[in-house]
């Protein structure tokens, strides 16, 4: 039996962009496949809200991330964490030989302004990484606030990890300034794993010029002069399949609407947040919970694994914690494609699974 994931990623993925997946491949340097490329970016354009150069690369968001923090930093990158992604970032700059500190947060809460303009104001840095929506935790960052800092820092790098919530939170990229954004297929924007996305600032590109040792497969610059030059290409062959699923799913969320989209996410995670208080407790900050997870800390007194398998049964995957927090929460995603109907039909099969699980007990 297949089981409807409610994990964070890779999610449901409606049956027609499936299909979407199963097209026949055409020449990749044909115009044909610029066409495909060049609607893909004018239409993630207007989900990023962005007038920046769209990039795609056949990997996971991963290889994006790496990517920036490679083509950007020329002197040393200041990465702000507020959970396992964000030191995943920290570990991608020193493994790399980048020059780089890690500015943690406790789990559960936000990188403040605060936080950001101490160690802007040092000068030291050229770049800086900021998590929008860590799903590790379920909390998103206050980016208009840490915007109004970055901005006084005009020479700094913003590269945002929007993995978890473009798509389904509501980022204003141009708005809020942000040189590099990048997302995965696999979250939010409802398609399977294996393409990232970036937005690119033309500051950005302007920077790479000037940085050594970028390396080649997620080079920003190879992947922009593809975009610019040639034009709407990939350097190398990039996932076909991927791209037509993607192009017939940014028309879906486009007819939906990104406003739409928000709106529909903020409501699924309300009946979530106000089951996991009437249940159990949520973990992270209440004044800047996610609107695309929710990390709940268990106090049901069943273990979690328990929950999932009899869950599993009804033909639903939720996820453990991630990390430190592996047994003490679980986390419900409420992404991408996700109905209102249908997380209320999942909550109340999990209620009942749970009185079951009392009951034998
Ligand atoms: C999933 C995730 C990543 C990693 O993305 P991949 O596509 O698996 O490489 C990075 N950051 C956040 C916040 C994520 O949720």
């Amino acid at each position: 039996m297949h089981k409807r994931l409610y994990i964070p990623g890779p999610v449901e993925v409606r049956p027609d962009v499936l299909e979407k997946m199963a097209t026949p491949m055409i020449g990749h340097r044909t115009k044909d496949a610029s066409a495909l490329q060049q609607g893909i970016s004018e239409k993630l354009q207007k989900v990023m809200q962005t007038k920046n150069t769209i990039v795609l690369s056949t990997s996971s968001g991963s290889g994006l991330m790496e990517g920036a923090v490679r083509s950007f930093t020329k002197t040393r990158a200041a990465v702000f964490s507020i959970g396992a992604f964000g030191k995943r970032w920290y570990k991608m700059c020193t493994s790399n030989g980048i020059e780089a500190d890690l500015f943690e947060s406790e789990l559960g809460q936000i990188t403040t302004p605060e936080m950001l303009e101490q160690a802007l104001s040092t000068g030291k840095y050229d770049l800086i990484t900021i998590t929008q929506n860590e799903t590790s935790t379920g909390i998103h960052n206050p980016m208009a606030r840490l915007a109004e800092v970055y901005k006084k820092y005009p020479d700094v790098i913003v590269c945002v990890d929007a993995v978890s919530s473009m798509g389904g939170d509501l980022i204003p990229v141009d708005e809020l300034g942000i040189d590099v954004c990048i997302t995965s297929s696999q979250k939010c924007l409802g398609l399977p794993p294996g393409l990232a996305i970036a937005s690119v600032s033309d500051k950005a590109i302007a920077k790479a010029e000037t940085v050594e040792n970028r390396g080649l497969y997620f080079d920003y610059l190879e992947l922009v002069k593809f975009v610019k030059e040639k034009p709407y290409q990939y350097p190398s062959t990039p996932s076909e399949s991927h791209m037509f699923a993607l192009d017939y799913q940014l028309d879906r969320i486009l007819e939906e609407g990104i406003e739409n989209r928000y709106k529909r996410h903020c409501e699924m995670a309300e009946i979530v947040r106000d089951w996991a208080r009437k249940n159990c407790e949520l973990y992270s900050d209440p004044d800047n919970l996610s609107v695309t997870v929710t990390c709940i800390t268990n106090t049901t007194g069943l273990a979690f694994s328990d929950i999932n398998k009899a869950m599993g049964e009804r033909g639903y995957l939720m996820s453990n914690g991630y990390g430190p927090l592996k047994d003490k929460t679980f986390r419900i995603a409420h992404m991408a494609d996700t109905t209102v109907d249908e997380i209320n039909q999942m909550l109340k099969d999990l209620d009942e699974v749970i009185a079951e699980l009392k009951a034998k007990a």
